[in-house]
Parts: structure tokens; C-alpha cells; sequence
């Protein structure tokens, strides 16, 4: 294995865990390194530090370990088990009729650059390192071993989530086994889940505490899921007993997803409409017609760069929404831009209400599950924020 030495005074971060090696703090690294590869990481006195998977660009390495051991199939088998207990302990693994979870959260499960999404039998992976691609197939079969017969298939869906530099000519295959079952459950309510088309692993399993929230809150009123893509909070509205549930989203095949799904656990529901529009469009369009109002956006801020334009939109959308939500209603309103931080999110939505005049009551502050663990070392694994709020 290669080695990376780290200049002086550079050590300290990596000595408290932390995952992630940054360009700047290497002092010299051995010849033809090449993206992906594994390599030990030492001090400037030769001291070993820790063994990770080398990355082009300014985080230079994602480490694995700080201890020296084999990166081999007995080592990710014994990560993913750690993984598993952790999701089990949750009760999510088959429990409560719900056999959907988030089983590898990157950092957060000491796995850098992976991430797992199981529906049912079938594990979702993604790679977003190069070193994770290269060690799909045996992370495939660990991952098999350490289900102990919950997961027979696994897909592997990296094809947008690679570094485009890295030209792998990367497809997204099945690994192992092989389905076409497309439903699975999440709190005994079903849903398709389109892994090879959907976005990110074709579900947004981290707002499932969320959506259940939602569903408390919705009895007799008059729901809208605005950016509702598979539909997820509408479904949870309808059993809630919601009045109406209208949900919208800028993509068609959202809404058509949102329709099937609304479908599939209430057939001939007249509850539920679902409609592909632009958001603002629809917001300004609307009236006063709603007492229950969710606002899920697409993260308005992918990097620290777009932070202010990022805060005016959730501004201007959570002003439309204070202005127009009926009174006595509730507002969920979410961001899931791991560049804007929970105190900037609390102050663009309280800056929204001011805004509208009206007085406005924080009833929960949400955040992501438990199975996207945030590791206390690297707290940049935190990134979804939701306020509920009610509005007189
Ligand atoms: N609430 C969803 C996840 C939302 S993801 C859930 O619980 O699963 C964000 C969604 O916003 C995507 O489906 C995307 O198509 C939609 N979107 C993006 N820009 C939009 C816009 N300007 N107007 C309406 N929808 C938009």
C-alpha cells in the first residue's frame, strides 16, 4: 500500500476522527497514486495515522479506519453488521410493517462515500467515491453476508453520483441477484419505488419520521404537499384522514408517481389530486384554501457559494405560505441544504413569518433520522432541517 505523509501540525483533525484528509495538509505522497486506491496515512514523524481511499480533488483522502488493519471483505461485513444492529436497535429492520431504511449513511456509519438504501430484500448502493466503486463487488457480498438472509438482491446506481472526471464508464447494474419487485413499505403504507430511473436511490426515506408527524396533524384539514415527488407526505395525509390533499411538483413523472402511490394504498380515493407545476407559480396562483402546508424544496444551496440566494428563496416560498395558509393552520416547512445550517434555516423561515404580520407558533423542529446518523466527528453529515409552525 502507498503512502501519504501529512505535514507537520497537520495530524491533529485525524487524530479526533476526523474523516477527511484535505489537500493542503499533505506533505508528500509516494509516486503514481492513483483516484481510488487505498493508502496509509502517516505523521511527518512516520507515525501511522490511518488508511483510507485516495480522491482527486480537495478532499484528497476519505479514511476507512485509524487503526492498521485489512480492507477486506471481512471488514466491510464488519461495518455493514455494525450498520445493521444500529438500524435494528431503531426497530426499522422489518418491524412496524415498514421495510424501508437508510442501512449505510456515509460518515455517519464510518463508511465514507457509501451509501445504502434497503426496499424490502433488494439493498440500493451508491458510490460516491472512486475508492467505493472499486470495492463495489465486494462490498456487494459483504453486504449479503451481513443481512444474514434480509437482502438477496443489490443494485448498484452510481451512474450520477461519481466524480464525471473519473470516466469509469460506470453503469447502474444489479450487483447481485435480480428483481423487478418495485413496492415496498414504510409504517404499513406502500410504495413504488423506481431504483432504476427515481432520484437519489428512488425514495427520500429520510423524511419517513416526518411524513408520520404529518400524519397526526392531519385530520379535517385541507393538506397541500407542495414538491411532493413520490408523494410520500400526501399518502401519510390521507391516513391522517385529511379532508383534501392536493400535491404538486415541477416534474410530471412526480406527479404521476405521487397519483400511483396515493393509488395503491387508497384506490378511488377522491381525497387526493395531484397537479405538475411550478411552485411559486402555484403558491402566488392559490388562495387561502389551505390549513396544512408542506414545503419540501430541492436543496436551494449545493454549495457554501449559493448560501444567500439560497436563504432569499426559502424566504420568499415560506413568505407565500405565512401569507396565504389559512388561520389556525400548520406550516411544515423543510431544507435539506447541507451548506445552510439549522440557525440561518430557523431565521429565513422566522423572517418569512414576521413578514406576513401574523402570529406564528414553533411547535417541533425536525431533523433527519436515525438511520442517516451524523457522526460526532463530522458534523457536516447533518443536512436536513424542518420547523412546524402554527400560524393564528
Ligand atoms: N417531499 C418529497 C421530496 C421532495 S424532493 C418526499 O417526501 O419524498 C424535491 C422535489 O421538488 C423534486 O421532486 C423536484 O421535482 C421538485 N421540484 C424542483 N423544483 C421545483 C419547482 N420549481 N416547483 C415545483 N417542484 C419542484
Amino acid at each position: 500500500m502507498k503512502t501519504i505523509t501529512l505535514r507537520r501540525g497537520k495530524a491533529e483533525s485525524l487524530k479526533r476522527f476526523h474523516p477527511w484528509i484535505f489537500s493542503g495538509a499533505i506533505e508528500r505522497a509516494d509516486e503514481h497514486l492513483e483516484e481510488g486506491e487505498l493508502v496509509r496515512i502517516v505523521d511527518f514523524e512516520g507515525k501511522f495515522l490511518a488508511i483510507g481511499h485516495c480522491q482527486i480533488g480537495s478532499i484528497a483522502v476519505r479514511v476507512l479506519t485509524f487503526e492498521e488493519e485489512p480492507i477486506n471483505e471481512a471488514f466491510w461485513e464488519s461495518r455493514l453488521r455494525k450498520a445493521f444492529a444500529v438500524r435494528k436497535a431503531e426497530g426499522l429492520v422489518h418491524e412496524q410493517s415498514n421495510d424501508i431504511y437508510r442501512l449505510v449513511h456515509g460518515e455517519g456509519d464510518r463508511l465514507p462515500g457509501l451509501v445504502v438504501d434497503v426496499y424490502e430484500d433488494t439493498a440500493v448502493m451508491q458510490a460516491h467515491s472512486v475508492g467505493m466503486h472499486l470495492a463495489r463487488h465486494t462490498i456487494a457480498k459483504a453486504l449479503v453476508e451481513a443481512s444474514e438472509g434480509l437482502i438477496k438482491h443489490v443494485y448498484y446506481k452510481s451512474e450520477t453520483t461519481l466524480p464525471f472526471k473519473a470516466d469509469l464508464g460506470q453503469e447502474n447494474e444489479f450487483l447481485i441477484g435480480q428483481t423487478d419487485r418495485n413496492i415496498a413499505s414504510e409504517y404499513g403504507l406502500k410504495f413504488y419505488i423506481d431504483w432504476l430511473r427515481g432520484q437519489k436511490t428512488g425514495f427520500f426515506i429520510d423524511q419517513r419520521e416526518n411524513r408520520r408527524l404529518l400524519e397526526h396533524y392531519a385530520k379535517g384539514r385541507r393538506v397541500l404537499n407542495m414538491f411532493c415527488y413520490t408523494g410520500g407526505f400526501s399518502v401519510y395525509a390521507l391516513r391522517g384522514g385529511a379532508e383534501v390533499v392536493h400535491s404538486v411538483d415541477s416534474s410530471a413523472k412526480a406527479v404521476e408517481l405521487t397519483k400511483s402511490n396515493a393509488a395503491l394504498n387508497f384506490p378511488n380515493d377522491h381525497r387526493h389530486e395531484a397537479y405538475a407545476e411550478d411552485a411559486f407559480k402555484y403558491l402566488e396562483r392559490m388562495g387561502s384554501e389551505y390549513d396544512l402546508i408542506v414545503l419540501d424544496p430541492p436543496a436551494f444551496a449545493k454549495h457554501k457559494g449559493a448560501l444567500r440566494n439560497a436563504i432569499k428563496g426559502y424566504t420568499r416560498l415560506n413568505a407565500i405560505a405565512f401569507e396565504k395558509i389559512k388561520p389556525g393552520g400548520i406550516l411544515f416547512t423543510f431544507s435539506c441544504s447541507q451548506a445552510v445550517d439549522k440557525e440561518q434555516f430557523r431565521l429565513a423561515v422566522f423572517t418569512a413569518a414576521a413578514r406576513s404580520g401574523r402570529h406564528v407558533r414553533l411547535l417541533h423542529q425536525l431533523h433527519q433520522p436515525a438511520d442517516h446518523p451524523i457522526s460526532i466527528y463530522h458534523p457536516e453529515g447533518e443536512y436536513l432541517k424542518g420547523l412546524v409552525l402554527q400560524v393564528d
